[in-house]
């Protein structure tokens, strides 16, 4: 024979409101303890130097344009969402004639930084940003330059602050 679920125990404790109490016990422990929960977006958590945001070209401080056109963050790219085109610079160097990131198929693993090696294809500590319809989310060279130039001071000292972990 099967033991009943509901014991004698249970069935006295059940006119003491015991449940009821102990919820309220748990509810007075941690009434007045430190909160953990913020009030987004005005008030925002710590952001690693290695997260993994909004995606930006940067240039070196002459403001010259950093990528060689090496093509190694696009053949590093999972998601195949890069796309670079090369060509020849005024000066003769080599760099980029195209440069685009379809953020629709970034998974954000940071192969693309990890694999340059002039520190030019970077992912910024962003992440408030959005798209309406689907070519919002397809940044070109010249939008992923001009999130460079705008957060450059910032990625210039998370790239420091990282750099001894390396
Ligand atoms: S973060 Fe990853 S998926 Fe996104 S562009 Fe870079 S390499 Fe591709
Ligand atoms: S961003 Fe870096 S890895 Fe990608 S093509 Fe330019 S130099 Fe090469």
């Amino acid at each position: 024979m099967s033991a009943s679920p509901f014991s004698i125990r249970d069935f006295f404790k059940s006119f003491t409101l015991w449940e009821l109490f102990k919820g309220m016990k748990l509810t007075a422990r941690y009434a007045f303890r430190r909160k953990v929960t913020i009030q987004y977006p005005e008030e925002k958590t710590p952001l690693s130097p290695r997260f993994r945001g909004l995606h930006a070209l940067r240039r070196y401080e002459s403001g010259q344009e950093r990528c060689i056109a090496c093509k190694l963050c696009e053949a590093a790219c999972p998601a195949m969402a890069i796309t670079i085109e090369a060509g020849v610079r005024a000066d003769g160097s080599r760099g980029t004639t195209r440069y685009d990131i379809d953020l629709t198929k970034c998974i954000f693993c940071g192969f693309c930084e990890e694999s340059c090696p002039v520190d030019s294809i970077v992912e910024t500590p962003v992440f408030e940003y959005h798209g309406e319809k689907r070519g919002d989310l397809y940044f070109t060279k010249d939008m992923l330059l001009t999130v460079g130039d705008r957060y450059e001071s910032g990625i210039a000292a998370a790239k420091t602050a990282d750099a001894k972990y390396r």
